[in-house]
């Protein structure tokens, strides 16, 4: 069976969210080539995740092979992403998150330029507003921070919705790291990038998964693997 793409979606107690988001993924994919993938990792959910999966499963059309990743606990979310991406077989991956925010209209543009030979396909979040000043100005410093310049850049508001063709995935796979700071990974493997603005959508029900201490979890595996 040659699947064409595979999207991965790390969910942390996002059941009622996905359970909304998986039907619209199907009606974009229904247009592609051969087979799709969709690979959930459930990062060690508490709520109804794995019954929403199998009433999809048991519905969702034939095209697409629908599976699901699950972590013995809550590792976060670049743990999450790491095992989704080990589970692909698609020629070409995307990630989105589970709650809706990233827009499909988007991932059809960045298969659009994968086609042209872009190998890593990059959103770039144009509207933070609807975060609090200081989240704001915090990771605007992180950025800043962070940047190396002359050999890779981690772009600001870049995140982890993106395409990539299967030698990136490979590439990611193939480092050993286990402290995962996926932006800087994504950086670190280099190849052929463009990056997309997009308009992140409300978070259609629950609370974002990601606190002050979270982040600044996050932020000291960046700063002590990557500055
Ligand atoms: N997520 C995860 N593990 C975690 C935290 C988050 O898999 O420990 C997932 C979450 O379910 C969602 C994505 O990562 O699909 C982005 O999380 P969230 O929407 O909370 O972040 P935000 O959009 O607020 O940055
Ligand atoms: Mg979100």
């Amino acid at each position: 069976m040659s699947i064409y793409l595979s999207i991965v979606i790390p969910a942390y107690n996002e059941a009622p969210v996905l359970d909304q988001f998986l039907p619209s993924l199907y009606c974009a994919l229904a247009e592609l080539p051969d087979q799709q993938e969709i690979v959930i990792v459930d990062d060690g959910s508490r709520d109804n995740l794995r019954e929403v999966f199998q009433a999809h499963l048991a519905a969702c059309p034939a095209h697409i092979a629908l599976r699901l990743v699950q972590l013995s606990r809550n590792f976060g979310k670049e743990a999450a992403l790491s095992a989704g991406l080990a589970n692909t077989q698609g020629r070409i991956v995307a990630m989105m998150d589970a709650d809706g925010q990233h827009p499909i209209s988007v991932l059809q543009e960045m298969l659009a330029l994968n086609q042209q030979g872009i190998d890593m396909v990059v959103g770039v979040q144009a509207n933070r507003s609807h975060e609090s000043w200081l989240a704001r100005s915090l990771k605007r410093g992180f950025y800043h921070f962070m940047q190396d310049t002359h050999r890779y850049e981690i772009k600001p508001n870049a995140g982890d919705f993106r395409l990539m063709s299967r030698k990136v995935v490979d590439a990611l796979l193939a480092l050993p790291e286990r402290q995962r700071f996926m932006k800087g990974l994504y950086a670190w493997v280099g190849f052929k990038t463009v990056y997309v603005p997009f308009e992140a959508h409300e978070r259609q029900e629950g609370e974002s998964k990601f606190n002050y201490a979270s982040l600044l979890e996050l932020a000291l595996i960046g700063i002590t693997s990557f500055s």
